[in-house]
């Protein structure tokens, strides 16, 4: 089975050569495979296409997918139509579990939840008629799905949805975060919501000055907060740290004693503490999407980074992610490129003091702490955007800074952006090592002002990359960036820097990223908003072991090595803060 996909905001037939009908050889023997509909779009006939992918490679504006489906797959859950999207499997939300979500952007996950909720009436990929409910059920007798859609065939269910991108909240609301909450605490819980997720503080600030972090707090409380039947979040962690990500899946888990949560979430240690299952959603991204039946989490995580199912025999990575149980060595014969001194800057409530350290030609320097901490300021000093107090910093490093918010900066198209940070961008070079694994070139000819949220991180990545630099800082790169793609600049990070007079400082807290990317870790510690204290680098494991203990987390290691957040309190937990190993162990074998 084969389906075949227009984009139609990529698709301008007045602006090309129609190439996808002119090379189609079906069209050349005179069928009509390959038509310009109604809409003005490109339509191309499933029943007559022979797959030849012709003109998926010579569309001008990559408008085009036609793909080849797993032989397993069935009809659709549904398809929005003809040369749409098509979504195949749904998730179940389970009454007292947490089930996740575990799969790229693009691949129907809120489709998928539009129809739990009642609002998309699935039409099992019919999409020239309207289908009725009595065909549907039908179509799931004997499935676990069946009760579930019959609720829904019968009423609309209510759904508490906190949605990925928050930004839209300031648009739609204005007033600050007490009123927000007091009109969706329809549960009575706010005041402890406020506690837990530290909200007191900002209560009276207007929703249009709060940053990210608080902002998603703020949604994180507010769809928590709602009498509903289930509740879907999608994405808890962008922008918050380590401690708040933890407190939000603290409450997560304590709804979920009493209804059904779904979630959506790419930082893998939270999703893993957080779900019971998990349905792994492979596919293409904004061509067809599958989501499997639920796995164990610990179980559903392993096989996702191992990049194969073997319930449904699909291979979907080539590689698997693997993690090292020992601290991974390195950096030892590295060159200085940028020795900076001890210094302070004072603002009015807050002081950060550095001591001095080193940052080496080709390593990329992982960097932890806690939100408020003096992260950003630190890198502001590094950049030369700040002072620090009694004077500049003397050095001819050149900085290039992608900072923690992104904002589109302008609306001219990607491709003029990017090519106004690099003189390179029609080498092969470039392509290959910048353009590719950001999965730029479909979004080349979009303006900026029109990306998501991960779009745009993608783009303002690859902008920091381009600028000519001796230093790249990155603060919060995997914000909004789905599995695949955090994997994929792990790897681009190191590529990038590797046997170069240049080094990379990433800002992150996804503990998995950061493992797998840095080669030493520079800790921040002290009180958020009040001090805060650079120390290191350090070289993975103590610097690992320094950040955890304060926190008071540790990480066992499961059978593939991954590492697991351990229960607070629990005999591991005791014993390896006992012996102060959170992170890596030296000679014992894994737990599990
Ligand atoms: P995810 O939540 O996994 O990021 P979505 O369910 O939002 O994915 O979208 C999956 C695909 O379906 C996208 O390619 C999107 O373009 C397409 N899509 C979403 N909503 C519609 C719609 N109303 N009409 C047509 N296509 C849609
Ligand atoms: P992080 O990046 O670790 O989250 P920041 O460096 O952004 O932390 O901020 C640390 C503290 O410094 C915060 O309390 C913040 O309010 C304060 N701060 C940052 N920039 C300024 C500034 N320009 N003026 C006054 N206070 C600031
Ligand atoms: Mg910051």
């Amino acid at each position: 089975m084969r389906i075949a996909v227009v984009h139609k905001d990529r698709c301008h037939p007045r602006k090309c050569g129609t190439e996808c009908i002119i090379y189609c050889p079906r069209v050349r023997t005179g069928d009509e495979t390959v038509v310009i509909g109604e809409e003005g779009k490109a339509v191309i006939s499933e029943e007559l296409c022979v797959g030849c992918g012709i003109c998926v490679k010579k569309c001008p504006f990559e408008a085009l997918d036609i793909v080849s489906l797993p032989e397993e797959l069935e009809n659709p859950a549904h398809r929005y139509s003809q040369n749409g999207f098509a979504l195949y499997g749904l998730p179940i939300p389970v009454e007292g579990k947490v089930t996740g979500i575990l799969g790229p952007n693009g691949i129907g996950k809120s489709t998928a939840v539009k129809i739990l909720s009642g609002q998309l009436k699935p039409n099992l990929g019919l999409f020239e008629r309207e289908i009725d409910w009595e065909e549907i059920l039908k179509k799931y007798a004997g499935t676990e799905l069946f009760d579930y859609l019959q609720t829904i065939s019968q009423k609309k269910l209510k759904v508490a949805v906190k949605p990925q991108y928050i930004d839209y909240i300031p648009r739609v609301f204005s007033g600050s975060p007490r009123d927000l909450l007091k009109s969706t605490d329809e549960r009575g819980v706010l005041s402890s919501y406020i506690g837990a997720l530290n909200i007191a503080p900002i209560l009276d600030h207007e929703i249009s000055t709060l940053s990210g972090g608080e902002l998603q707090r703020v949604a994180i409380a507010a769809c928590l907060a709602r009498e509903a039947d289930f509740y879907f979040l999608d994405e808890i962690t962008p922008f918050l740290d380590i401690y708040q990500r933890m407190a939000a899946a603290n409450l997560i888990r304590e709804l979920a004693l009493r209804r059904p949560i779904v979630i959506v979430e790419h930082d893998l240690a939270i999703l893993d503490m957080l779900a019971d299952t998990v349905h792994v959603a492979y596919g293409k991204p904004a061509v067809f999407g599958v989501i499997t039946q639920p796995k164990g989490v610990r179980i559903g995580i392993n096989q996702y980074l191992e990049g194969y199912l073997p319930e449904e025999n699909v291979r979907f990575r080539d590689h698997p992610v693997l993690f090292d149980k020992r601290a991974h060595a390195g950096g030892t014969e590295r060159l200085t490129l940028f020795e900076f001194p001890p210094m302070t800057k004072r603002f009015d409530h807050f002081t950060l003091e550095v001591s001095g350290g080193s940052i080496k030609a080709g390593e990329v320097l992982g960097v932890l702490g806690a939100n408020g901490i003096g992260k950003s300021t630190f890198a502001g000093l590094l950049a030369g955007v700040l002072e620090p107090d009694g004077g500049p910093i003397e050095t001819t490093v050149r900085v290039s800074y992608k900072p923690q918010y992104v904002k589109a900066p302008g609306s001219d198209t990607v491709e003029f952006y990017l090519r106004s940070c690099t003189t390179t961008f029609d080498t092969s070079l470039y392509q290959h090592d910048i353009i590719e694994p950001l999965t730029l070139r479909p979004l080349l000819q979009a303006p900026l002002d029109t990306l998501s949220g991960g779009e745009l991180q993608r783009v303002a990545i690859a902008a920091c990359l381009s600028r000519p630099a001796d230093l790249f800082i990155l603060d919060e790169p995997s914000a909004h960036l789905d599995v695949e793609q955090r994997v994929k600049i792990t790897r681009m990070f190191r590529h990038h820097v590797d046997g170069r007079e240049a080094a990379i400082l990433v800002i992150d807290h996804d503990i998995y990223l950061v493992d797998m990317i840095s080669e030493r870790i520079l800790v921040f510690d002290g009180e958020p908003g009040v001090h805060g204290q650079a120390i290191g680098p350090f070289d993975m494991r103590e610097g690992m072991n320094r950040f955890l203990s304060r926190l008071g987390i540790t990480f066992r290691r499961d059978k593939t090595g991954r590492p697991r957040i351990n229960k607070p309190e629990s005999y591991l937990d005791r014993e390896q803060r006992a012996n102060g190993e959170y992170y890596y162990y030296t000679d014992r074998e894994a737990a599990e």
